[in-house]
């Protein structure tokens, strides 16, 4: 079962995405290069447990390998843990970030914790790479299939539901 870990509250995790944000923009100046932006999609106050350690490291080695198999090198990273979820930004070295993007869709798309992973990429501009017109379509809930954004704007499934459906995500994989 999962292990209790501390929450997290709304005001971290608004701090949190505003130093994520400041992060990357440090490192889209000083490297002139694309950015991944790697976290977990994790539901409920408690983003750090043994479930999300699987994922991250997963997602982690899905990044790594991928780069490495398009020869894009990775030349600088940082994985930040936060009580807000385990993060990790990466500098990649290559000219074509909509490849880059489609190539992290890919891992999103087919790799079997893909679903619980957010890989985000930023073009050297500091423009997110949208997902429209890259051929994958909306990113789809775990449970009902139905557009993932919706149910969870409108909270459509409880926590325990969710959580429940993640543990068999990464026990099955
Ligand atoms: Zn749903």
């Amino acid at each position: 079962m999962l292990a209790s870990t501390k929450t997290v509250d709304l005001f971290e995790v608004i701090a949190n995405k505003e130093n994520r944000v400041k992060r990357q923009q440090e490192w889209l100046k000083s490297h002139s290069l694309p950015l991944i932006s790697f976290s977990i999609n994790m539901p409920g106050p408690e983003k750090n447990n043994a479930l999300t350690d699987v994922i991250f490291r997963q997602g982690m080695h899905a990044i790594r390998n991928t780069c490495a198999s398009y020869g894009w090198t990775i030349v600088n990273r940082q994985i930040h843990r936060a009580n807000t979820g385990a993060e990790a930004i990466m500098v990649v070295e290559t000219d074509d970030v909509n490849a880059l993007k489609i190539a992290m869709m890919r891992i999103e798309h087919t790799h079997a914790m893909g679903r619980l992973m957010d890989i985000d990429v930023l073009a050297v501009s500091g423009e997110i790479i949208s997902r429209d017109n890259q051929g994958f379509g909306k990113r789809q809930c775990y449970i009902c299939d139905d557009e993932a954004v919706v149910c969870a704007r409108s909270q459509r499934h409880d926590l325990p539901t969710l959580l429940q459906k993640i543990e068999e995500i990464v026990n099955n994989a």
